[in-house]
């Protein structure tokens, strides 16, 4: 489920759609992929028991994709009184470094029950599903994932530019999930717009890509109008994300995952 689909800053803070925020279930496991401010409680306001987490993901530290979360670790931990669950982040995310501070408060480091930390390449697991990790290009370190089922590679490239060997990281992905900030034309850098989108579609050709990360200019110019456009050329089939849209992917597995899940 899409919680929120606003990207950049003017979106996020004056809320033109929800903050970016994503349940993804795969059979029993459920990741919360950056919670943005204010997901939790509209997680929670939708009825959605954020109890039954298995872990929180975070790609980087921008505040539209960690916000929210310590109140996702609270919100999966009742309050830290429950120790459970995993936490999915990169070490500067939960211990901080000279340069930066951690962005998990020591107390709801303490109240999950694994940290696995991000590398690049690295290959994680939650319950049955394996995740690798990919570090992208961005204005903080950046990581997409490629999360395995049984059924389904499902990929999510989050905040990043592009460049060479993006595609090469998520070949075989069914579902691709892409942050696409910007419409045609507009580029800011360290982030995508819909041309990028096309290339990395036209390499990677998933059955399904689910673009969302919105930002004020793509807002702007129409997610449908930009997607009819993006539709014109590539063969994948596409879908605009709107706040609180739900998909069931594994409908588009291509069925070949045992394939390569042999890395
Ligand atoms: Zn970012």
């Amino acid at each position: 489920m899409f919680l929120g689909t606003s990207g950049d800053p003017i979106a996020v803070s004056k809320q033109l759609r929800k903050s970016h925020g994503i349940l993804l279930r795969l059979g029993e496991v459920v990741f919360f992929l950056d919670p943005g401010p204010g997901s939790v409680s509209d997680a929670i306001s939708k009825g959605l028991n954020l109890r039954e987490l298995s872990a929180v993901v975070l790609s980087h530290r921008h505040l539209n994709h960690a916000g929210d979360a310590n109140a996702a670790i609270s919100a999966m931990t009742l309050g830290g009184l429950d120790k459970r669950g995993v936490l999915i982040a990169s070490k500067e995310l939960v211990d901080g470094n000279e340069q930066k501070p951690p962005v998990i408060d020591p107390f709801f480091k303490k109240a999950v029950e694994r940290i696995l930390f991000i590398e690049d390449k690295k290959k994680l697991g939650v319950g049955d599903v394996d995740i690798v990790a990919e570090k992208l290009i961005h204005d903080d370190e950046s990581f997409g994932f490629k999360f395995f089922s049984h059924s389904i590679c499902f990929g999510y490239i989050s905040d990043t530019e592009y460049f060479s060997g993006l595609i090469e990281r998520f070949k075989g992905t069914d579902v691709l999930m892409m942050n696409v900030q910007n419409p045609f034309d507009i580029s800011t850098p360290y982030r995508l717009n819909a041309e990028d989108a096309v290339k990395i579609i036209n390499g990677i050709k998933p059955s399904l890509v689910i673009l969302t990360h919105f930002g004020s200019k793509m807002l702007h110019a129409d997610p449908i109008i930009v997607t009819r456009e993006i539709r014109k050329k590539v063969e994948s089939e596409i879908i605009m994300a709107k706040d609180g849209l739900v998909i069931e992917p594994r409908t588009y597995s291509l069925g070949s995952v045992q394939e390569r899940l042999k890395f």
